[in-house]
């Protein structure tokens, strides 16, 4: 198979691609609109049923949101899966999608497509199904050997656990890789690929003093704000961005009213790192603090939830490797990054070997706002980083399936059961 080959089947199918993308971008499906995801789901499973994919829709924990979607194509060997990993959701109200006027809108003279999810991660789902699809037409003996998983998350933007879990039901001997298709910009010539993320731990502290009247009996108060403040310069002070490691002090409250000591005061912060260990190592910390600052207030650590970091280790550096071959064959470069934000690639780092950032180039994720005078740009993604973005992954998928050297049938671009979504 020759690189132009394979690129002018990925070409063929572009237009599709983007029709179904635009199917896909018009529905809302905000994590809290169950309907909306659902509905999704639904035309993400037509889009894989002509490449002969099974739909298992899989009611979410919370009972506010959609179901999770699991497509699988057992292959003819009984190999461990090759999981694709996306998710059906997006932070996007209703409302404010009308509010900000935030739809499909196509920007050719700028190479951009606006629009809810277009970039996370809707435009990675049509880039799987359009690595799926070349790899039929290219590698067919591979594509049927293969044990293919595509998992989508219904409420990825909100981090449930229990999508990973419901993943890993479905691998019980792992995966062969867990690729996720979130957004990969390409920056300097270089397209990104996320090799681990920061973990998070979330705390609360509490101080408990003793209200009083602050007029006629201040002494008998032990101020609660007061005991807090003092400590909250020494927790932030955990930062260490030589390590990575950042302590994020978000919110703090305490106190009721002017006349009176307050008796409760709490702070809410997240801790962040790479390192497992330095996660572990800063709550030590925290509780070191904690009980050195014990006075006549009573100062508590609670622990309120926790994401393991994914760290960039062997496995992963080794599954690299066949992204950084296949860029290399296509003439592109591959650079691995590390994120501090969290994706299904922490829960599910401990399936198999994995990688993030498989998806198009985009960027302004999250961001429904147009106004370029403040510097406000909504999320958008690149139509011209499909065909790339998808052949890096053909081939690298065929390397990591060990054909990366066999010459597959040429291409015909295109599909006997070729259905374009309406
Ligand atoms: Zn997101």
């Amino acid at each position: 198979m020759s690189v132009e080959s394979l690129t002018s089947c990925l070409e063929a199918r572009l237009s599709t691609a983007l029709h179904w993308l635009k199917r896909l971008v018009d529905l809302n499906s905000f994590t809290a609109n169950p309907l909306g995801v659902d509905r999704v789901v639904e035309v993400t499973a037509e889009m894989f049923e002509e490449l002969g994919f099974k739909a298992e829709r899989v009611a979410s924990e919370h009972a506010g949101y959609g179901h999770h979607l699991f497509l699988t194509r057992p292959g003819t060997s009984s190999g461990r899966p090759v999981v694709l990993v996306t998710h059906s959701d997006t932070v996007f109200p209703p409302e404010e999608e009308a509010r900000n006027d935030f739809r499909w809108m196509e920007a050719p003279a700028e190479g951009r497509i606006y629009g809810p999810g277009t970039v996370d991660i809707k435009g990675g789902t049509v880039l799987i199904w359009m690595v799926l699809h070349a790899l039929r037409e290219i590698a067919p003996d591979e594509f049927e050997r293969t044990n293919w998983l595509v998992a989508a998350n219904a409420s990825e933007e909100v981090i449930a656990a229990d999508f990973a879990q419901r993943t890993k039901d479905r691998c019980p001997a792992g995966a062969r890789a867990a690729l996720v298709f979130e957004g990969g910009p390409r920056l300097d010539g270089g397209w990104q690929i996320v090799t681990a993320r920061k973990g998070r731990a979330e705390f609360r502290i509490t101080a408990r003093g003793r209200g009083a009247h602050a007029g006629s009996s201040h002494a008998e108060g032990v101020n609660a704000v007061v005991a807090l403040a003092h400590i909250t310069p020494s927790v932030a002070a955990i930062t260490d961005y030589g390590r990575d490691l950042t302590v994020n002090v978000a919110t703090i409250r305490g106190g009721t009213v002017l006349n009176r000591v307050p008796h409760e005061a709490e702070l809410a912060l997240e801790v962040r790192a790479f390192e497992p260990a330095l996660l572990t190592h800063s709550e030590a910390i925290m509780r070191r603090l904690i009980a050195e600052n014990a006075g006549p207030a009573v100062l508590s650590l609670d622990r309120l939830g926790f994401t393991s970091a994914w760290p960039a280790d062997e496995r992963t550096m080794g599954l690299f490797r066949h992204w950084e071959a296949a860029a290399h064959d296509l003439g592109l470069r591959t650079v691995p990054i590390r994120r501090g934000g969290l994706s299904d690639a922490n829960y599910l780092a401990d399936l198999g070997p994995t990688l993030d950032g498989l998806g198009p180039s985009g960027a302004n994720a999250h961001c429904s706002e147009h106004s370029p005078a403040e510097g406000k740009v909504p999320e958008f993604v690149e139509p011209d980083s499909f065909v790339p973005k998808a052949a890096m992954n053909v081939l690298a998928v065929l390397h990591l399936l060990g054909t990366g050297q066999d010459a597959p049938p040429p291409c015909t671009g295109s599909s006997p059961a070729h259905t374009a979504p309406s």
